[in-house]
């Protein structure tokens, strides 16, 4: 067995375990396999070793990696900070973006979506850790960001992301995923359902997946430390 292989079974029982540890079915959470940094040989393995979704940060290397592996027909999502003039590439490319933070951004993608393509599936980022973090939406104007977002045509909105700052104080990292399953709700109350929540990476999945992450974001874990390929 290749080690991403043995990796990615790794990470999966370590899903399973935190999603039985809170009662819930392992099945509800997805893997994203983040793949920023590796080339393109590290994306075929995992995927042969039935790994589907990856996640890229930087529009140039991974629109690259997208055309090296159009044969693979793999899932793509863009989970990094998105500048105006590099949506028309993201729109182009991908499957996903979960780093929606103001409306802008996500106007541009929704007009420059070709209209062949299915709808860009779509998560607004939120700021959990206040000033410790510069990037994503003030939890306060989550809600009307999220409204004005799934309003826009050639988007569809799955949910919400976060990436708080780093701890290993649990209590805190709870906390911080709490805001974002509880925005959940809000949107939820507010007529907009959602089935998405991204959160949790290498080192604090377990975390994520108790706090109700449906969808968790590894690169370390499955890949190894990057810098050191
Ligand atoms: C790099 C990255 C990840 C993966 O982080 P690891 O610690 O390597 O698992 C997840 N989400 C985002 C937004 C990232 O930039």
């Amino acid at each position: 067995m290749t080690s991403i292989s043995a990796n990615l079974q790794a990470v999966h029982a370590r899903i399973a375990a935190a999603a039985r540890a809170c009662g819930r079915d392992p099945q509800t959470v997805r893997l994203l396999a983040v793949s920023k940094t590796w080339g393109a040989g590290a994306v075929r393995e995992a995927a042969a070793a039935g790994q589907h979704a990856f996640g890229e940060n930087y529009v140039q290397e991974g629109c690259e990696k997208i055309t090296a592996l159009a044969d693979a027909t793999l899932e793509w999502h863009f989970i990094g900070p998105l500048q105006s003039n590099k949506t028309r590439a993201v729109a182009a490319h991908f499957h996903w973006v979960h780093s929606i933070d103001r409306l802008r951004i996500a106007e541009r993608l929704s007009a420059q979506r070709d209209v062949h393509l299915p709808p860009l599936q779509v998560c607004v980022q939120v700021n959990v850790s206040g000033e410790l973090s510069k990037s994503g939406v003030d939890p306060a104007a989550a809600v009307a960001l999220a409204r004005a977002v799934a309003a826009l045509p050639r988007l569809r909105l799955r949910g919400l992301m976060c990436i708080p700052e780093p701890t290993a104080d649990a209590a805190v990292l709870a906390a911080r995923f709490g805001v974002l399953r509880s925005l959940q709700g809000e949107l939820a109350a507010a007529g907009i359902v959602t089935d998405t929540l991204s959160m949790g990476m290498s080192h604090d999945l377990e975390a994520a997946v108790a706090a109700g992450a449906t969808l968790v974001r590894v690169g370390t874990a499955i890949f190894g430390e990057r810098g050191a390929q």
